[in-house]
């Protein structure tokens, strides 16, 4: 069997026009755009490119962003004071501040300082808070991207043995708690660097998330026939024949796994593209949130 490819690059082009479409109804209704307001600390060139992409789809999407930009060195009262700023400012529906920080010590702090109802990246308190009570929450982007991706693809969730290789704040713990929530129904394991027989467990997926941030951690004897296997991780893997010296490759050893599943993401143009789609589809939301709360 050849697996069905879940394409994430037409996925994120359907949900940014669903995003443009609900901003543009906002503009309508409100008489401005839905905003983002970003915060850049130091000059790392992956996190300017990261931020440069999400500017690019939010001017797109009909969403105005508007960029504070702070030194490399930026004291935690900077850090503090760009917050309160953008939770003070009234067009700003949405903030995402760049992870990681220059000094990642200061990313707790800075993320609770945050308007819950502005976390559009869903890492606040508040929000993984009702997420795992099953309240309506900021949902992380990744994950949230996941979620849609199985539904829109018809995966049938419900009841179904989930493998969620990985814990992380960002990707794996806030997946598992979606995929295990009533209405969605999944039976979830979570794995990480010291289960035991990862294989043991990732053979019982129905569907199989890795998202550990290892080339190879999944090989295709991992896969159980017919499942479902998304793959988060994004892997620089040195490769001379390319001009930037690298390929880019997940955690799944594709070429073996897409003979045994029913269904892979491919790495890049899988699960990569949604991240920056559910950023939109957040941002009119907390646009739109914000509107009807107001008395
Ligand atoms: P992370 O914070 O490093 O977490 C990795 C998790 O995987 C940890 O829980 C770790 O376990 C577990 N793990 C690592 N190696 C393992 C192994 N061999 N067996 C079992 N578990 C293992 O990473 P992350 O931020 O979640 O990101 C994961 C990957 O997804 C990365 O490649 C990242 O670049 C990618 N990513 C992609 C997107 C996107 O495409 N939009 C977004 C976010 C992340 P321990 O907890 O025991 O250490």
């Amino acid at each position: 069997m050849t697996a069905r490819l879940l394409d994430g690059k037409a996925l994120a082009a359907d949900l940014r026009a669903e995003a443009a479409a609900d901003a543009a109804a906002f503009l309508a209704e409100a008489g401005r755009a839905p905003g983002l307001g970003v915060i850049l600390a130091g000059d790392d060139p992956a996190s300017r490119s990261y931020v440069t992409a999400k500017e690019k789809a939010c001017a797109e999407a009909g969403i105005v962003s508007r960029e504070i930009l702070l030194p490399g060195d930026a004291a935690r009262a900077q850090l503090l004071d760009a917050v309160a700023a953008l939770n003070a400012e009234d067009a700003i529906d949405g903030i995402l501040v760049q992870l990681p920080l220059p000094d990642p010590s200061m990313e707790d702090e800075v993320i609770a300082a945050m308007d819950p109802d502005k976390d559009v990246d869903g890492f606040h308190p508040v929000n993984a808070g009702r997420l795992v009570l099953g309240l309506p929450a900021f949902v992380p982007c990744t994950p949230a991207g996941i979620v849609e991706m199985l539904r829109r693809a018809g995966v049938e969730l419900q009841g179904a043995e989930v493998v969620v290789v990985g814990r992380s704040r960002i990707v794996g713990r806030p997946l598992s708690i979606l995929l295990s929530q009533k209405g969605a129904d999944a039976t979830v394991t979570v794995c990480h660097t010291r289960t035991r027989g990862l294989a043991e467990h990732t053979r019982r997926a129905d569907i199989l998330v890795a998202a550990a941030g290892r080339p190879g951690t999944i090989t295709a004897d991992m896969v159980k026939p017919g499942a479902v296997v998304i793959d988060v991780g994004v892997n620089r893997i040195p490769d001379a024949t390319r001009p930037r010296g690298y390929r880019l490759a997940g955690d799944v050893d594709f070429g073996g796994a897409r003979e045994v599943a029913s269904a892979i993401t491919p790495v890049p143009g899988g699960v990569g593209p949604l991240t920056i789609a559910m950023l939109l589809k957040n941002t009119v939301a907390a646009a739109r949130r914000r509107r009807a709360a107001r008395p």
